[in-house]
Parts: structure tokens; C-alpha cells; sequence
């Protein structure tokens, strides 16, 4: 069997010409792709101002220095996330407070948000996971009551609509990623959106050595970064956004044939169920195995199915028990148990856009040999 990867991306020669056009203009960066691509991003995602940055990462911390989060000051947060959203917490010294998800959405459970809320706490850094939402009514109710600032991580739902509103526009500001097994691509690159024009002006000094708009090249207001996006990814992030609602309508084709392949093992295996109400974009498809097996058996799974040639990953791995988390601030096992329970569950599957129907069977019936080999 030919090896299916976990993610692939959607590149084609409309993309290739465009980032070539670039190359030939000698604006590499700064040029012209750069606010063109800003304008079409924040006319997507329905905000303001688009701010594009090196990275997702680089995104998260500039939402963090924008709001003047600091030393001192608290972010609840959730430890079922990519690393980045917490880390750009402790990038300006300040400190993530972990709240357990909601098992039905994997995103943070509001319900414990509040308890959490003590005089430091500054800003609530909540993920949309997968692709589906935040409880982002829940969170912005305890945040409007404690006058907190809103940060959304968005990098993993791209195109989600709840109502009218895209994924991106529910808080302060949103970031989205676009490394190469996002919903789309530019290489690295990121944007932060949002609707404030003091945040856009702050994160487009920030990016920029900390050059304000209207200042010389030399002249540095703020400490700034390098996280410029150069035009050629500009150009590609231009036309990659052009196929993304076919991107978005081809994953929900593949999450279909695998919700009916896998229908079939509904005792073993949880299916992702995205939330009423949330017209998703999916990210990734992330089964649970059920509660019986363990995380060893799990991790015994995913080496079966990298043997088979089937792309998997453990999406994701808590981030309180990553070791540079555990080394300085002391968590242990057992510390967020909702979070632990799934993610020494799941399995990320192989999903992009132009999976078969019958690589889709294929990997359906290399994960029903890898079940049974863990429990005969
Ligand atoms: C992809 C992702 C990011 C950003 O990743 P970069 O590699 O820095 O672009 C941030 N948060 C989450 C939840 C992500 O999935």
C-alpha cells in the first residue's frame, strides 16, 4: 500500500504562477501582496483589520503584547491546545492558568472559567479545537463581568461560521496559522485579526521592529520583532484563499466517508461530532478510542498504523505535562483530568483534500486490524 500522509497541501499552478509573478517584481517584501492579502483576509473572516505575521505563534504573541499582558499578570487558558497558545502567555512572563475542557466540545469548559478568576487574571486565551468553536457567548459574558480581555485562538478553524459570524471575530483579537497542514497554506505565516484599530496599528508596529506606520525605517517607537510575511507568501496566501471554501467543502466530503466507514466500530472508536448550531471547517479528524483502552494501547495503535504506511499523530498531547511545563511549574498527572482522559485517546487520522474514498477504507481497515491486534 502506498503510505497516506496525515496532511498534504492543496498546491496548484495558479499558486505556483502567482508566487512566481512575485519573484519576477523584485517587491519581495513589503510590496503590494502584503496589504492586498490583509484586505482579503479581513473581508473573509468578517473583521476590521488583518494583520499578517511569520507565524500563528507569532500571532498569539503579538494579541498577547497588543493588550499589554505582562509580568504579573494571570491568562486562563486550556492544556488541550497546540503548545503556542500557552507559550505566548510565558513569552511576556506572564502565566497561563489551565482550566479542564468540556469533554463534548474539547474546549474549555466555561462553566470552571469563573472560579478561576482572581485579581491578576488579565485575559482569557481560549481555542477553538479542530475547527469547531469556544463557547464564545460563555466566555465573553465572565469576561464583560470581570472586565478581562478576550483573546481567540483561531488558527485551527478557519472558516467556521456560527450564524453570520466567522471563527476569528468572537474576542479582543484572533489569530489564524498557515503552515502547511492548516485549511490553507503559505509555507509558515499567520495573520491576527480583529476589529480595534489600536491593536491593528500596535501589532503592525510590532511586526515591523516596532515601527510605527507613519515613522522612518530608523525610527524604532516600540521593541518590536521580524515577523513580517514576505509577498511571495502574501501572493500565495492570495491565492490559496480564493479555493478555500472548496478546501473547506472537500474536508467535509472526506469527514463524511469517514463518519460512514467508521460507523461500523462505534464500540471501539468515538467518531469527532462537531457541535449544533457551528457550520465547521474542519481542521483534522480525530477519532477517541473508547474508554476501555489505554493510553499505552493507544500509543501501540499509532506505531501499528505508522507501519502500515497510515499517517497518525496524538492530537494532542497535554500541555501541562509537556516537559518544559512539568520542569518549571510542577504539574503532574491527575492535575487536569478531562484533558488527560481524551487525549490519551485519540488518533489523528490522515485527512486533506484529496483523500479517496478509497484510501479513506484503507486507513478505516488498518485501524480495525490495529484495534483488534491490541486486545487478542
Ligand atoms: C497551528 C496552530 C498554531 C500556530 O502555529 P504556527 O506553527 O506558529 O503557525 C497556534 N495554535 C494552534 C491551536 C494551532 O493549531
Amino acid at each position: 500500500m502506498q503510505a497516506i500522509p496525515l496532511s498534504s497541501p492543496d498546491i496548484t499552478e495558479a499558486d505556483i504562477e502567482a508566487v512566481t509573478q512575485v519573484l519576477r517584481s523584485s517587491a519581495l517584501s513589503l510590496g503590494p501582496k502584503l496589504p492586498e492579502f490583509e484586505k482579503a483576509f479581513a473581508a473573509y473572516t468578517g473583521v476590521k483589520h488583518a494583520v499578517a505575521v511569520s507565524s500563528g505563534t507569532a500571532a498569539l504573541h503579538l494579541c498577547v503584547r497588543a493588550l499589554g499582558i505582562g509580568e504579573g499578570d494571570e491568562v486562563i487558558t486550556t492544556p488541550f491546545s497546540f503548545i503556542a497558545s500557552s507559550n505566548c502567555i510565558l513569552f511576556e512572563r506572564a502565566t497561563p492558568v489551565f482550566i479542564d475542557i468540556d469533554p463534548k466540545t474539547l474546549c474549555i469548559d466555561p462553566a470552571k472559567v469563573e472560579k478561576a478568576v482572581t485579581k491578576k487574571t488579565k485575559a482569557i486565551l481560549a481555542v477553538d479545537v479542530f475547527g469547531d468553536l469556544a463557547d464564545w457567548e460563555a466566555l465573553s459574558a465572565i469576561a464583560k463581568k470581570h472586565r478581562l480581555s478576550l483573546i481567540e485562538d483561531s488558527c485551527e478553524s478557519l472558516g467556521t461560521k456560527r450564524g453570520k459570524r466567522m471563527a476569528g471575530s468572537f474576542a479582543d483579537c484572533a489569530t489564524f496559522a498557515f503552515y502547511p497542514n492548516k485549511q490553507m497554506t503559505t509555507g509558515e505565516g499567520g495573520v491576527l485579526v480583529t476589529d480595534s484599530s489600536e491593536i491593528a496599528t500596535l501589532a503592525c508596529a510590532l511586526r515591523n521592529q516596532g515601527r510605527n506606520v507613519q515613522g522612518g525605517w530608523l525610527a524604532h517607537e516600540h521593541l518590536g520583532y521580524n515577523y513580517r510575511l514576505s509577498d511571495l507568501q502574501c501572493a500565495l496566501g492570495i491565492s490559496q484563499l480564493h479555493r478555500l471554501p472548496a478546501f473547506i467543502r472537500h474536508r467535509a466530503e472526506v469527514a463524511q466517508m469517514y463518519a460512514e466507514a467508521l460507523a461500523p466500530f462505534a464500540d471501539d472508536v468515538q467518531i469527532p461530532v462537531m457541535q449544533k448550531g457551528n457550520d465547521v471547517s474542519w481542521f483534522v479528524y480525530v477519532i477517541r478510542l473508547a474508554e476501555r483502552f489505554s493510553q499505552r494501547q493507544r500509543d501501540a495503535l499509532l506505531a501499528y498504523l505508522r507501519s502500515r504506511g497510515v499517517g497518525c499523530q496524538n492530537y494532542f498531547p497535554p500541555i501541562h505535562l509537556q516537559p518544559y511545563y512539568t520542569k518549571t511549574f510542577g504539574y503532574k498527572p491527575g492535575d487536569f483530568p478531562v484533558t488527560e482522559s481524551i487525549a490519551g485517546r485519540t488518533v489523528a487520522l490522515p485527512f486533506h483534500n484529496h483523500l479517496t474514498k478509497s484510501q479513506v477504507l484503507e486507513v478505516c481497515s488498518a485501524l480495525q486490524e490495529g484495534i483488534l491486534s491490541l486486545t487478542s
